[in-house]
């Protein structure tokens, strides 16, 4: 796994692609980080590889996007971009989009889940959504 694509963010759509998030990790020094990088930004090291975590974080902060900067998006407004950590990965704060019922409902350290990724489709962002109490059905 270490001679994975060091650089780049393939290693990410592709596991994302899957239902997995990944994020690169140092097999050096042990830390993450993130974006993609050809060396590790802690110790310069090339030991790096793709390591998948369980999709399940936090929201570090978020704000509402109630402007189109691109007209593709207009009919997507208003939507939620937010920083998402993961106790997994420490240091890690991934600028995903989170599909919210409403913004209101949203708070800082509210946990979140990978929204599955449509079969067949290529991943094209990470989205999350909060995770629920299990509903009885
Ligand atoms: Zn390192």
């Amino acid at each position: 796994m270490a001679k994975e694509t060091k650089a780049g963010f393939r290693g990410h759509f592709d596991h994302l692609s899957a239902g997995e998030l990944a994020f690169p990790f140092c097999e050096e020094c042990g830390r993450w980080h993130w974006y993609p990088m050809p060396l590790c930004p802690h110790c310069r090291s090339s030991r790096l590889s793709w390591r998948p975590v369980s999709g399940t974080g936090e929201i570090w902060s978020w704000t509402v996007v109630r402007h189109a900067f691109d007209a593709s998006h207009r009919d997507k407004l208003p939507y939620v971009v937010a920083l998402v950590c993961f106790e997994e990965a420490p240091g890690i704060r991934l600028v995903a989009n989170v599909e919210a019922a409403s913004p209101d409902e949203l708070r800082i350290g509210m946990p979140v889940e990978l929204v599955p990724p449509v079969p067949g489709e290529p991943a094209q962002h990470a989205a999350f959504r909060p995770v629920r109490p299990t509903q009885l059905a």
